[in-house]
């Protein structure tokens, strides 16, 4: 039996908060499928600019299946072209036997070419497209593997340049199933833009996470080994802290690997992305008399941010940086400010009085 996957168009409005996207820059996309992912292969290789990487369905492909890229918002598209099957002389998992289709409203769909060894494409004149999706025609017996979609359109289309899926295992708490695939749809939402604040040179941050939620598990969330754990009895009181599992995220994206690292910059570092990328306005008050920088988790976060916009507007990607490469130490708070972490702290604390 195959398990439904209804993706986030559906879902993601009811969750508060989705990035905003200015004019003119490129339109986000979904993919919407009924097909489970197989072997870590996921949805969004598919439409990665990266032809190496695929789509593998976890099942055979039948004639009700399909793979949908689904646009934001509709774009005057002038060409579309898929290439399905693995790299490689054998091609495994092509589309034998289906069409390409194209809706202007995301709803109704028409036949736009017909697939032909596992390929298909079109030239559009600026035709203005919601939805492309693959359909088979017959079933194959065989899974479906879908290496890219290009498509040439204004705006562009935003290819997902830190493809992610996040696998939510809740047969423990079956109760938060549809809690939980929210969360995770959010959190591959925000996946580009907190990979934004967080990137360095050559890292690559993981595209497959599990996300298990756990009865037994008694604290609230944990992230560990590419994993992210969450307790089903917090998130059942507390089912509006998806912030908590942003958090978690982002310790999967942080990748650290150094012991060295100070447990406090980690936990604020990470709270700071949460805090001030993700729900601003929500860090709630900070104790100007009980307040440290190293007070870990949104007090240091709240000091993060103080220091990042009086001083160094790079502080928290600088920091990053350090931290993934295992070189950080408190002085280089003086290299990059001109004082101490104590004497900012000083400073700190004196403008929460006010
Ligand atoms: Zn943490």
């Amino acid at each position: 039996m195959r398990r439904a996957i209804r993706l986030a168009l559906v879902l993601v409005p009811t969750m508060l908060i989705v990035p905003v996207v200015a004019r003119g820059e490129p339109v986000a996309a979904i993919v919407d499928t009924n097909l489970e992912t197989g072997s870590r292969q996921i949805r969004q290789f598919a439409f990665d600019g990266d032809a190496e990487t695929f789509f593998a369905s976890k099942e055979n492909l039948g004639v009700s299946d399909h793979f949908t890229l689904v646009f934001d918002q509709p774009v005057s598209v002038k060409s579309i072209a898929v290439v399905t099957g693995k790299p490689g002389p054998e091609g495994t998992g092509k589309l034998k036997t289906g069409v390409l289709e194209v809706s202007t409203d995301g709803t109704t769909f028409t036949e736009l070419a017909k697939f032909a060894d596992g390929e298909a494409r079109e030239d559009l004149q600026a035709k203005s497209i919601r939805a492309v999706r693959i359909q088979p025609t017959a079933d194959q017996e065989h899974p479906l593997t879908v290496r890219e979609f290009t498509i040439a359109s204004d705006p562009p289309v935003a290819r997902f340049e830190y493809p992610v899926e996040i696998a939510v295992d809740c047969s423990d708490s079956p109760e938060l199933q549809e809690w939980a695939d929210k969360v995770a749809r959010l959190c591959e939402l925000w996946y580009p833009r907190l990979n934004e604040a967080l990137k360095s040179d050559g890292y690559k941050p993981a595209s497959y996470i599990k996300m298990r939620i756990s009865s037994s598990y008694n604290g609230v969330a944990q992230a560990g080994g590419g994993n992210i754990l969450g307790s089903s009895k917090f998130f059942k009181a507390h089912p509006d802290d998806v912030g908590a599992m942003i958090h978690e995220t982002v310790h999967i994206i942080q990748h650290y690997q150094s012991r060295k690292n100070p447990g406090w910059l980690v936990e604020g570092l990470a709270d700071y992305i949460r805090f001030f990328l993700f729900e601003p306005g929500k860090i709630g008050p900070i104790n100007a008399k009980r307040a440290r920088y190293d007070g870990s988790y949104r007090t240091t976060a709240a000091f993060l941010a103080y220091v990042n916009d009086k001083y160094d507007q790079s502080l928290i990607s600088k920091l990053n940086v350090l931290m993934r490469e295992g070189t950080y130490k408190d002085e280089v708070f003086k290299e990059l400010t001109g004082k101490t972490v104590q004497e900012l702290d000083e400073e700190w604390r004196e403008s929460l009085k006010r």
